[in-house]
């Protein structure tokens, strides 16, 4: 087995935490050597990246959308994307909602908070997303639904402060479960951690880590 990917899912294991292989800019072969190990989840950022690879890779593979998504692209991964990360606007929402209803399928979502010290990462405030889950038109969608919550900390050495924002998230998420989902058996996922942080984001909480660059090497 390939050594980053059996290290990896053992210190997954003991959290029950899921894995999903990020494979943006890799090529199917090096989707194909993971998913020979049984690695079936995957997330990718572009959706003209992603609708090749889905066509031609194997049909069991669970594809996740983990980049910023803009909603007149959402029809294009409607039939068969297994879950939205970067949900961030009641616009891809509603967008989810119409081509699932095409589709005639529910997909589903995740909330990305912006936690980060950074300009360049994006997400909604908490205040957005409460103004978000109490409105009419979120309670009209039938066919798109919220999973939970997505966040990247910080690109920094300083774990004390990635730790933060990591705990920040749950905080968001225990806060909105017991808020808007309490009778909601589907909103359980907290996705955070990437290469370099996710054994942090393990110990704050993290019920998916999105993991590249230790699976596949550098991206160039
Ligand atoms: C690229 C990317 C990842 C994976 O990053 P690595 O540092 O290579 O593990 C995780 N999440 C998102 C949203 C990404 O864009």
């Amino acid at each position: 087995m390939n050594a980053p990917l059996s290290l990896i899912l053992e210190k997954l294991a003991p959290y029950k935490a899921r894995l999903v292989a990020v494979s943006k800019t890799k090529p199917n072969e090096a989707i194909l050597e993971l998913y020979e190990q049984g690695q079936r989840i995957f997330g990718e950022n572009y959706v003209q990246e992603l609708v090749p690879k889905q066509e031609t890779l194997p049909s069991d593979i669970e594809w996740h959308f983990i980049g910023r998504l803009q909603s007149n692209k959402v029809k294009y991964i409607a039939p068969f994307v297994s879950l939205i990360h970067g949900v961030d606007s009641l616009s891809v929402l509603q967008e989810m909602n119409r081509y699932g209803k095409k589709n005639n399928r529910m997909i589903d979502g995740l909330l990305q908070f912006f936690i980060a010290r950074e300009e360049t990462k994006f997400g909604l405030e908490y205040g957005e997303a409460e103004a978000l889950l109490s409105s009419d038109a979120y309670r009209e969608l039938t066919h798109a639904r919220i999973c939970g919550v997505m966040g990247m900390a910080t690109f920094t050495d300083d774990k004390a402060q990635v730790r933060k924002e990591f705990q920040a998230l749950k905080q968001i998420f225990d806060d909105l479960k017991a808020r808007f989902f309490n009778d909601r058996p589907e909103f359980i996922e907290i996705s955070m951690g990437m290469s370099g942080d996710y054994e942090i984001a393990l110990e704050e909480g993290a019920t998916m880590v999105r993991i590249g660059s230790l699976l596949f090497g550098n991206r160039i």
